[in-house]
């Protein structure tokens, strides 16, 4: 994995706010991943992809993430605090293959990737989403399949079974109502927003550092961490 500098990062801001979140976590992995393209990562299980966005995640901005949620019961505002690490541990099971299939009512289906659910985005309501998913999956087509819920069911149960990381969840208890539930990341979500503040903060810093000294955005990039921060503190005195 590549470490991506500030600049990099801006740059893939930039590249990625009027894009869908899908299509930003491929140009994230992209970025940080030498060697892989967009076409390749787009094809790789959503598990497989998840776990790779925490991994740069925790490779951009440390191993602790802290967000906050909503308790389902009681609506309380709860404050996640998580270890990326134990993340990644987590969905350490074995990793599906490649062409791992499952199989519901003798029809089988790939693992969903973000090419697939790529096509359920105009979906207008969730069965819509989860049909077009299960005939972009299924392998063998037949001529006209008509789904029942139970078996849209099966399948995204099934989906979800065979690739654990597709969905991240989290084990929550709420200290006001004692509820004890489990909580969904949605770790592009939760990466494209703190990605959002980093680069509004840098670019305050560029702002103040090009005011004070007249050096250009790519000069005051191409400072380090620390010595960029320590003019900020002189700057800002
Ligand atoms: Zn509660």
């Amino acid at each position: 994995m590549r470490d991506l500098s500030s600049s990099d990062l801006l740059a893939l801001w930039e590249r990625g706010h009027s894009l869908h979140p899908l299509d930003r976590g491929l140009l994230v992995l992209d970025a940080a991943l030498p060697g892989t393209t967009c076409a390749n990562l787009a094809d790789w299980p959503i598990g497989r992809r998840n776990r790779a966005l925490v991994q740069v995640r925790c490779a951009c901005f440390g191993t602790q993430l802290e967000g906050w949620t909503s308790c389902v019961a009681c609506g309380e505002k709860l404050e996640l605090d998580m270890d990326g690490r134990m993340i990644v541990e987590q969905g350490d099971g074995p990793e599906p293959a490649r062409d791992e299939t499952v199989e519901v009512n003798g029809r089988s289906f790939r693992l969903p990737t973000s090419r697939d659910l790529a096509k359920a985005i105009t979906a207008e309501d969730p069965r819509k989403g989860a049909m077009l998913v299960a005939e972009s999956c299924i392998v063998e087509r037949a001529k006209s399949v008509t789904w029942s819920d139970e078996e849209l069911e099966q399948v995204g149960a099934s989906m979800a079974m065979a690739d654990p990381m597709a969905e991240i969840l989290l084990e929550m208890r709420c200290p006001v109502c004692g509820h004890q539930g489990e909580s969904t990341l949605d770790i592009l979500a939760f990466f494209w927003a703190e990605l959002e503040s980093m680069v509004k903060r840098l670019l305050a810093d560029v702002h103040d550092l090009a005011a004070a000294y007249g050096w250009g955005e790519g000069e005051i990039l191409s400072l380090s961490d620390r010595r960029r921060s320590l003019y900020l503190e002189m700057v800002r005195e």
